[in-house]
C-alpha cells in the first residue's frame, strides 16, 4: 500500500458497494486506493440476489457474464396473504436486457468484483483500517492503520488483530463505503437518524426438495412480512419477521445460543422454531427440511442519513442507509449509488462535471431512499384501481420487491401499486 503513487480517491470498505465504487473509478482512469479492515474478502452470504438494474450495471462494467453463469435465475414473485396465493408478478415484463433476478451470494459477487479490479491493477488493501479522517477545504487528511495478527497459544488457540504500522496521508476525495457502523460517517458527525422501527427477522437457510419453480415468494400478514428465496444448490432461505422481538439483554461471550458473525452476536434458533414458523405462516410449504446452515435472528434498523456527504467526503451503501432485507434493496441500490458517486467524482477530478455534480448525487440519493422507505408524505401508493387485498400492504410491498427505479415501478404496477 505505502510507497505507491498517491491516490486521488480513497475508498474505505471493500464490501460490494466499495468494490463497485473502486471499479468504476479504476475504469475511468482515476488513481484509487481501496482499504478494508477485514483480513480477507467476506465469506458471508448475506445479501443474496441482484436486481435487473444491478445486472445492467454489471454488464456495463463487463462482468455480467460470469455473474449470470454463477447465479440462479428467478423469473417471478409469488404474493401471498395468510395462506392464500394472491398474485404472481412477472419479471419478464419489466423490460431491459436482464428481466430477472440473479440469486448469488454476496461473497461470490465480491470475489468477481475483486478479480475485475485486479485486472485494472487495483488490489484491495486488506487488514487496513481507517483510524481517523478530517475534511479540509482542498484535501482530506486520513490515518490508516495496518493490522497484524497476534497469535497467542492457550489451550484453545486465541488469535486477535493488533495495530501494526500507521500511515497518515492526504487525499483529494474519500468514499465512505464502510457499512452500517461507518467510521467515516461518525467521525464527520453526519446524522444517521432512525426513520422507522427496527425489525427482527428469523433467518433460516436449509436444504429442501421443495420445487419453487424459479419463483421467490413474499408472504404478507397484518403484522409481519416474510420471504423465501430459492437458492442454487437445493437450499432455500426463509426470512420471517418477528414483530415484538426483544434483543437479549445478557449477551455473554461464551453463550452457546449466540453466534458471532463479523464481531456481532446473533441469537441462534432451533429447528423447532423453524417448524413452528413454517406451520403458522407458510401452510402451503410441504417440502423437506434438511441440513440447516443458517438459523439466526438478525436485527435490521431503518435509518437514513440527513445528507450523503459534503465537498470531499461522501457516503454510499449501508454507511448511508439501512432497511428491511426482504427486497435486497440495501445492497442493490447501494451499488447503483456507488457507481453514481464514483462517476460524479471522476467527472469532477477530470474537469467534466458541473459544479454541483456531487450535490446532485446527494439530492438524488435522498429522494430515492425517501421514496423507497415511504417517507414522502405526499406519495400515494394506492389508487382507485388497486385491489382491496393489496391496500394495507402497499408500502411493505414496494420495499420488498427485488427491483428499483423504472423496473420497480413496472413490477409494483402489476398489482396496482405506485412505487
Ligand atoms: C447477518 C446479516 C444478514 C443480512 N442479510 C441480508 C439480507 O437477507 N438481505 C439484504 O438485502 N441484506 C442483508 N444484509 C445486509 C447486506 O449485507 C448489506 O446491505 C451489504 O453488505 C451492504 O454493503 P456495503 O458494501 O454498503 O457494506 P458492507 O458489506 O458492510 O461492507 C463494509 C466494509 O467496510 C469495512 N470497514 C468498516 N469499517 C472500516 C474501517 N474503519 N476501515 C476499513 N474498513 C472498514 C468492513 O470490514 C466491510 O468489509 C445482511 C447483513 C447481515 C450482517
Amino acid at each position: 500500500m505505502f510507497g505507491r503513487k498517491k491516490p486521488e480517491v480513497l475508498v474505505v470498505g471493500a464490501g460490494p458497494v466499495g468494490l463497485v465504487a473502486a471499479l468504476t473509478l479504476a475504469r475511468r482512469g482515476v488513481r484509487v486506493q481501496i482499504i478494508d479492515e477485514a483480513w480477507r474478502p467476506t465469506a458471508h452470504a448475506y445479501a443474496l440476489a441482484l436486481h435487473p438494474r444491478s445486472l445492467a450495471l454489471l454488464a456495463d462494467m463487463g462482468i455480467a457474464g460470469p455473474v449470470i453463469d454463477a447465479a440462479y435465475r428467478v423469473d417471478g414473485i409469488g404474493l401471498y396473504t395468510g395462506a392464500e396465493r394472491r398474485a404472481k408478478l412477472d419479471l419478464a415484463q419489466v423490460g431491459g436486457d436482464h428481466p430477472y433476478v440473479a440469486v448469488m451470494s454476496q461473497s461470490g459477487l465480491e470475489g468477481l468484483l475483486t478479480e475485475a479490479l485486479a485486472e485494472h491493477k487495483v488490489k484491495v488493501d486488506w487488514n487496513h483500517r481507517l483510524a481517523r479522517i478530517k475534511s479540509h477545504e482542498d484535501h482530506v487528511a486520513v490515518s490508516v492503520d495496518k493490522l497484524e495478527k497476534d497469535t497467542t497459544g492457550y489451550a484453545v488457540t486465541h488469535s486477535s488483530w493488533v495495530v501494526g504500522s500507521g500511515h497518515d496521508f492526504d487525499v483529494p476525495f474519500v468514499i465512505g463505503a464502510d457499512g452500517h457502523r461507518s467510521l467515516v460517517r461518525r467521525q464527520l458527525q453526519m446524522e444517521f437518524p432512525e426513520v422507522g422501527k427496527p425489525q427482527h427477522f428469523a433467518v433460516f437457510e436449509f436444504a429442501t426438495d421443495f420445487d419453487f419453480g424459479r419463483e421467490l415468494r413474499i408472504m404478507l400478514n397484518e403484522s409481519d412480512a416474510n420471504v423465501v428465496w430459492p437458492l442454487p444448490d437445493g437450499h432455500c432461505r426463509f426470512s420471517f419477521e418477528l414483530p415484538g422481538y426483544d434483543d437479549p439483554k445478557d449477551v455473554r461471550r461464551k453463550d452457546r445460543h449466540m453466534f458471532d458473525l463479523g464481531g456481532v452476536r446473533y441469537p441462534q434458533l432451533e429447528e423447532s422454531n423453524l417448524l413452528q414458523l413454517l406451520k403458522q405462516r407458510v401452510p402451503w410449504f410441504d417440502g423437506s427440511v434438511g441440513d440447516i446452515r443458517w438459523r439466526l435472528v438478525v436485527r435490521f434498523e431503518r435509518r437514513l442519513v440527513k445528507t450523503f456527504g459534503a465537498e470531499r467526503v461522501w457516503l454510499a451503501g449501508d454507511a448511508g442507509h439501512m432497511t428491511s432485507p426482504v427486497g435486497i434493496q440495501s445492497m442493490n441500490v447501494g451499488i447503483q449509488e456507488a457507481h453514481a458517486l464514483a462517476t460524479a467524482m471522476a467527472d469532477t477530478l477530470q474537469g467534466s462535471a458541473s459544479s454541483d455534480a456531487l450535490a446532485a448525487y446527494d439530492k438524488g440519493r435522498l429522494a430515492e431512499w425517501r421514496g423507497l422507505m415511504g417517507l414522502e408524505k405526499k406519495l400515494k401508493r394506492v389508487t382507485a384501481e388497486t385491489p382491496e387485498w393489496v391496500t394495507p400492504f402497499a408500502n411493505e410491498l414496494v420495499m420488498g420487491l427485488p427491483a428499483s427505479g423504472s423496473e420497480l415501478t413496472a413490477l409494483a404496477a402489476q398489482v396496482g401499486v405506485v412505487a
